[in-house]
Parts: structure tokens; C-alpha cells; sequence
């Protein structure tokens, strides 16, 4: 994967003018771009981004799973069905569309979002 191909968050930009700052060290203003650049990050095997934004109440500090995960998944797409904005807590209901060795494993899931000195944290999610 180049940094010049489409981000695979489905902006339609680049993805060296999109979510890679993100994966860079920027600061996402807000749930719905943590959640994006989360996304991009599965598909594009930035494991270390995905284990930073995630809570600590929650967080993984093995790598393991999300690297299997990631490993045996081609992401295709992000839709954004919902975003609901708040000062500490934000929600993100989405549908990734996914192949999972192959077989389509999409799914449309609400995640939980925390906001911790002015940091987005990924918490969890529920499949809808
Ligand atoms: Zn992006």
C-alpha cells in the first residue's frame, strides 16, 4: 500500500492527505475522525495507532488480536450511519464492509467513545 493510494476510510482523498497524519501523532478533534482513522488503520496494519486510541479500561496491550484480525481481513468500506456529538461521550454507529478469508463479514456496529483531557478514546462497541 502506497501513501499515495485512497485512504481507506472513504473520504475520496488520498491517504497521505487524510487519516495518516492521524497515524502520525495528530490529535483527532473528535469521535467521528478517531473512528475513521481507526478504520484506516485496520486496513492499513497501523497496530500501534489502534492500541493509543483505544481507553485503558478496555485497551489490549498485545497486539495479538488486533494483528490477526487485521491480518485475515480486507477492508473494502466505511459508511457512517450515525454520529452523535457529546462533551465527554460520543457514539459512532457505522457498517464496515469487510471480507473476512474471504467471505463477507460486514457488520454495522455502535462504538463508545470517551473524551479524556481533551483526547478521543475508542471504549467499545456494540453490534447492532
Ligand atoms: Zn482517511
Amino acid at each position: 500500500m502506497s501513501i499515495n493510494d485512497k485512504c481507506p476510510c472513504n473520504s475520496g482523498l488520498k491517504y497521505k492527505k487524510c487519516c495518516k497524519s492521524y497515524h502520525d501523532g495528530r490529535v483527532a478533534k473528535n469521535a467521528l475522525i478517531l473512528m475513521c482513522s481507526r478504520y484506516s488503520a485496520y486496513a492499513r496494519k497501523e497496530y500501534k495507532y489502534i492500541i493509543k486510541t483505544t481507553h485503558e479500561s478496555t485497551r489490549d496491550s498485545d497486539f495479538q488480536n488486533v494483528k490477526e484480525f487485521s491480518k485475515q481481513t480486507t477492508f473494502q468500506n466505511l459508511e457512517i450511519i450515525e454520529f452523535i456529538d457529546g462533551e465527554k461521550e460520543a457514539y459512532v454507529t457505522f457498517k464496515a464492509s469487510i471480507l473476512s478469508d474471504g467471505k463477507d463479514s460486514s457488520f454495522i456496529e455502535k462504538s463508545r467513545f470517551l473524551n479524556e483531557k481533551n483526547i478521543w478514546y475508542y471504549v467499545d462497541g456494540d453490534i447492532q
